[in-house]
């Protein structure tokens, strides 16, 4: 992509109600503009990162079995009163009648409606294991929504549920779901730690959060330090193995790690040996329940089990924060000068600067360069506007591409180019003919 063909308002002034890093950097680099208390429009840029995430989340859900579909943003209010959360709902839900005076509702969540599609074609247990999943946005009313996207009213969200014969199967599935999220986590540079937490409104006795440590966060946390230590790296996962998830999710839940609402200090100081005991911030980007026939009793989704006895099933569910995970990333990953894109969710994979607007060698090799490299499918944005060399650097940095390729009339006396990661600040520099093959390498050895 060219800069001058391409979007991206980045902003100077920034509104005093941006108090963490993630909001400010978000506004600064042009990935979001407000429309409204917690609603935002996806500026290119930022949509770029949106869809990357996105892209990890459905590989991974797909990896372990589950089946994605699309539900819709607006639901009818008769699923939620045979729930009986119509009610329970409160404020935060945003209710909606339409020009017949039908009551709708723009839904939080999705439990209702999934259980629908299946009480209306599911019968029997040879049907089951059946998990299904969307991302689709989310409404909820939030009294303060703040930190930008992070706390929005309108988010994206994964949202996925499980449909199983009986206890053990549904357990099985909520194992598959921790060990897929740990993955997912992974995949985008961020270590997410599952803490065991309150079910809510959702209902039910099992639940994981998983929260970025992060000083910004809003949740309270305690842990062994001990879990920090934990690798999921190159770990191959037999996701229709009941052992193999179970052993996966017993070692990472094997260490004392609970937020506020299930924290008890007695356990914590009999568990963990003082020097390990951590009290911190966290950020919560997923949450897993398995809330057993919550939602299938009342509303009569069952099978028939191998015996021919007709069974509710088991259900439960599991949501990313999508949009959120955004703003966490860049919690995770920043410093003065910017963000610092992992190379897995980036929004281009490398930065062409030219340093002398209007020197016609410059540009021809800036030209050349950008046409090769769009050529391979790399992901390249070219700042070919008329700026000072310096503003281009600031903008390259804010925008946190991992990998800049910097063109100048004096590198090019010798016929060398500058690459510089971004995260590290190296650089190092390339005759004009290895700099393709340089990136390339460095592209893989990063990735
Ligand atoms: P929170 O405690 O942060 O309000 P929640 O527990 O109500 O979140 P869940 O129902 O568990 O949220 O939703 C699944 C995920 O969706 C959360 O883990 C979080 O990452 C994300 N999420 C929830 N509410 C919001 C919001 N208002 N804005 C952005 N993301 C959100
Ligand atoms: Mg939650």
């Amino acid at each position: 992509m060219r800069m001058t063909r391409y979007f991206i308002p980045t902003l100077r002034e920034i509104p005093s109600d941006a108090q963490i890093v993630s909001h400010r950097l978000m506004l600064r680099a042009g990935m979001i503009k407000q429309a409204a208390a917690g609603i935002y429009s996806w500026m290119p840029l930022g949509l770029r990162v949106l869809q990357k995430i996105e892209r990890i989340v459905h590989e991974e859900q797909i990896r372990a079995g589950h089946i994605p579909l699309l539900m819709p943003t607006l639901q009818p209010a008769g699923l939620w009163r045979e729930s009986g959360r119509y009610d329970d709902y409160g404020e935060e839900m945003l209710r909606i009648t339409d020009r017949h005076q039908r009551d709708l509702l723009y839904g939080p969540t999705n439990e209702e409606l999934i259980t629908d599609i299946f009480r209306g074609h599911v019968r029997s247990y040879r049907d089951l294991p059946l998990t299904l999943y969307h991302i689709q946005w989310k409404f909820r009313d939030e009294i303060r929504p703040r930190y930008g996207i992070m706390r929005g009213r309108e988010f994206l969200m994964k949202d996925g549920y499980n449909f199983d014969v009986d206890k053990e199967a549904a357990i099985h599935s909520y194992n598959r779901h921790m060990v897929s999220y740990l993955r997912t986590y992974q995949r985008m540079g961020l270590q997410a730690i599952p803490m065991r937490a309150d079910t809510g409104p959702i209902g039910g006795k099992y639940s994981h959060e998983f929260l970025v440590l992060a000083d910004t966060g809003e949740s309270e946390v305690f842990f062994d330090s001990a879990i920090l230590d934990l690798q999921f790296e190159g770990r191959d996962i037999d996701y229709d193995s009941r052992g193999n998830c179970a052993r996966l999710v017993d070692h990472w839940t094997s260490h004392y790690a609970r937020t506020d609402e299930t924290h008890d200090q007695d356990v914590f100081e009999e568990t963990v040996p003082e020097s390990r005991r951590r009290r911190s911030k966290g950020i919560e980007v997923g949450q897993i329940f398995y809330f057993s026939t919550k939602y299938s009793e009342p509303m009569g989704a069952s099978v028939s089990n191998a015996n021919g006895e007709l069974v509710n099933v088991h259900m439960g569910s599991h949501g990313i924060g999508v949009s959120r995970l955004v703003g966490a990333i860049i919690e995770a990953s920043h410093d003065e000068r910017g963000i610092v894109w992992p190379s897995s969710v980036a929004p281009f994979q490398v930065g062409i600067v030219s340093a002398a607007t209007g020197h016609a060698e410059t540009e021809a090799v800036c030209n050349a360069l950008y046409q090769e490299l769009t050529g391979l499918g790399i992901e390249t944005l070219y700042d070919d506007r008329t700026e000072r060399a310096g503003a281009k650097f600031a903008t390259m940095e804010l925008i946190g591409l991992p990998w800049r390729i910097t063109v100048g009339p004096r590198g090019l006396k010798t016929g060398q180019v500058e690459l510089v990661r971004r995260k590290s600040g190296d650089s190092k520099q390339y005759a004009t003919g290895e700099i393709v093959a340089a990136l390339c390498y460095q592209l893989e050895a990063h990735n």
